[in-house]
């Protein structure tokens, strides 16, 4: 199930053998070969992932945990073997750890509702970053409602990085959880997470971080980082949609109440009441996405093949690329300009809405997002209403990058 070796060549991947893994692009689109850039709102999939729901449900398809019958046994190894390859790929130390989910915006609920409500009071305060995806405000904000506690937010600079500084002096004797994102949706940037667990932790103050992000383009330890929480989801990372993980410290989740309650997340029930279920199915409550699962791990599987620091060199000398041609378009303006940044590139053509941009490049078979990307209050510190973005995985080209920015002289002509 693991990429095909010779894709790895001198520690550099091979872009036409990884291409051919993924059906996806070997499509015209209006005419063009397509050029997928929108990977930061949704990845593609190669065809071990493919392959591995399909087999799944040709071959071994049944509900788990229940059935003493084959299928459900070996539908029950391949979902719990699933969450091991998981643990394993972000150095979990147990399978208790990682709670399926539907994704991040999920698993920062389950936090929310769960932890949340059991721990936040009136005047408590929970810390986020100018930074976050609306996943990692919302959620908050409702628990914060129903809490009475308040929401309080880390300023960022206008390179689009946190201000340490200032997230020192808001981590106060109130502050009861810090929430940020690893990596920036809109922007690119990566957060100091290291230095923000040193500070939480300094005054035991818990730490989630939305991975999103981070774990498609980059080695995550979540021992190594020490975070209490970490949330990803697999559609980002290659695998299928409506599947994702909760990392918990397994001494925080053993703590916190269910946030669900059905089938599968009890041991017992009887109208005077249920003993639950143990980690991690005290917060998998009803059947579960399966086939997501599976797909997930064969996801995982493909990314240790290729070997995530070779995804990492890839995309950094891609965003030099990319950063280099695109500023070369006349009046065209990078939003997020942090040092170190994953492959994104957000940016607005000087009197052209992103709309129109984004329309027009399609035509060129190009695709990207445009819009506030969930994260309005980062636009607003920018002081524009939308961006144009591309966002970058390991089987983009620099080629692809180039007629990026020769449509983006096409787009410039129709509006001069
Ligand atoms: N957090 C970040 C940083 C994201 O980029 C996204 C999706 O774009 C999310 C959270 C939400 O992910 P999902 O919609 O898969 O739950």
């Amino acid at each position: 199930m693991s990429a095909n070796p010779e894709a790895v060549l001198n520690a550099e991947l091979d872009i036409e053998t990884v291409r051919a893994d993924f059906p996806i692009l070997h499509q015209e689109v209006n005419g063009r070969t397509l050029a997928y850039l929108d990977n930061a709102a949704s990845a593609q999939r190669p065809r071990q992932v493919i392959d591995a729901v399909s087999h799944y449900y040709s071959s071994d398809h049944a509900n788990v945990h229940r059935g003493v019958h084959t299928l459900s046994q070996r539908a029950t190894d391949a979902f719990e073997g699933a969450r091991a390859k998981v643990r394993r790929f972000i150095n979990a130390g147990s399978d208790k750890e990682i709670v399926w989910t539907r994704g991040t915006t999920e698993a920062i609920n389950l936090v929310a509702q769960s932890w949340g409500r059991t721990h936040l009071g009136e005047g408590d305060e929970v810390l986020i970053t100018w930074l976050e995806h609306h996943a990692n405000i919302v959620p908050w904000q409702i628990v914060c409602e129903q809490t009475g506690a308040r929401l309080v937010v880390t300023p960022m600079d206008d390179t689009g990085q946190i201000r340490l500084d200032e997230f020192e002096r808001l981590l106060g004797p109130k502050t009861r959880m810090v929430a940020l994102g690893h990596v920036s949706n809109a922007l690119g940037t990566v957060n100091p997470v290291r230095d923000v667990v040193a500070m939480a932790k300094a005054r035991d103050v818990p730490v989630l971080l939305d991975g999103a992000q981070a774990v498609p383009h980059m080695a995550v330890d979540v021992q190594d980082l020490d975070c209490d929480f970490y949330a990803f989801s697999g559609h980002k990372m290659f695998g299928p949609t409506g599947i994702g993980v909760l990392y918990g410290r397994e001494s925080m989740l053993a703590e916190m109440p269910p946030w669900q309650g059905g089938g599968d997340m009890i041991l017992a029930v009887s109208f005077d009441g249920t003993v639950y279920n143990e980690l991690p199915w005290k917060f998998e409550a009803g059947t579960p996405n399966i086939a997501g699962a599976v797909g997930l791990g064969a996801a995982v599987d493909y990314l240790d093949g290729i070997g995530m620091s070779n995804i990492a060199n890839r995309e950094a000398s891609l965003l030099a690329h990319a950063t280099r041609v695109l500023e070369e378009v006349p009046g065209l303006r990078i939003i997020g300009t942090a040092p170190g940044k994953a492959a994104v590139i957000s940016f607005i053509l000087e009197g052209i809405h992103p709309h129109d941009i984004g329309t027009i490049v399609d035509h060129e078979g190009i695709a990207i997002r445009t819009g506030h990307h969930c994260a309005m209050p980062i636009m607003e510190h920018f002081g524009v209403p939308a961006t144009a973005r591309a966002s970058f995985a390991f089987y983009n080209t620099e080629e692809e990058a180039d007629r990026l920015a020769q449509a983006l002289l096409k787009v410039r002509e129709m509006f001069a």
